[in-house]
């Protein structure tokens, strides 16, 4: 068994202006190609063929460093696709809504402490919306880490994941991150962050 691209389920001119489409294209196809090629190298032949990424992830201790940056790479990247769409946007409904408004204080205070989570990152890494002990939690983590991993200071399950890589923004953003995170809010698929949402419940 190996792990594969998972099909992109838009175009990748989906979600223009707010990502361009060669942006897309290569973060997609070159990168997270990448992730899933070195992380297959990085585990052929060991026991970890047998695991899925998110097991891999939560015993991401027990494995090599090409492992770690990979494997993260291969989940970070999978669950990134999922959570964003053409048409989106807008705020978040059902128990997602109320889990926001009850655990983070509200849309408002929400997008203010994760825009800063992944405005202060400093150089690579993610910020996160996550479910820790049944509450909604904002972190974030360098590199490829991300909070499903053993290791990481920031732990739960991550329901909504912002790439803050430069390779995710650069060519239209350049060095203006704070303006991709902005725009990050007019393509997240609210539905899709619900349905993770009630399965980490
Ligand atoms: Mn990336």
């Amino acid at each position: 068994m190996s792990f594969e691209l998972p099909k992109l389920p838009y175009e990748y001119t989906a979600l223009e202006p707010h990502i361009d489409a060669r942006t897309m294209e290569i973060h997609y196809s070159k990168h997270h190609q990448a992730y899933v090629t070195n992380l297959n190298n990085a585990i052929a032949g060991t026991d970890a063929e047998k695991l899925s990424i998110e097991d891999i992830c939560k015993n991401i201790s027990k494995y090599s460093a090409p492992t770690r940056n990979n494997g993260g790479g291969h989940f970070n990247h999978s669950l990134f696709w999922s959570i964003m769409g053409p048409n989106k946007g807008g705020n978040p409904s059902g128990k997602l809504a109320e889990a926001i408004n009850h655990d983070l204080g509200g849309m408002d205070k929400f997008k203010e402490e994760f825009n800063k989570a992944a405005t202060t990152r400093f150089g690579s890494g993610w910020a996160w919306l996550c479910v820790k002990d049944g509450k909604l939690a904002v972190c974030s983590t360098p590199n490829q880490d991300n909070p499903l991993m053993d290791i990481s200071e920031c732990k739960g399950t991550p329901i909504l994941g912002l790439d803050v890589w430069e390779h995710a923004y650069y060519l239209n953003y350049q060095n203006r991150r704070p303006d991709y995170c902005a725009a990050f809010w007019n393509v997240i698929n609210w539905d899709e962050v619900n349905k993770k949402y009630e399965a980490a419940l």
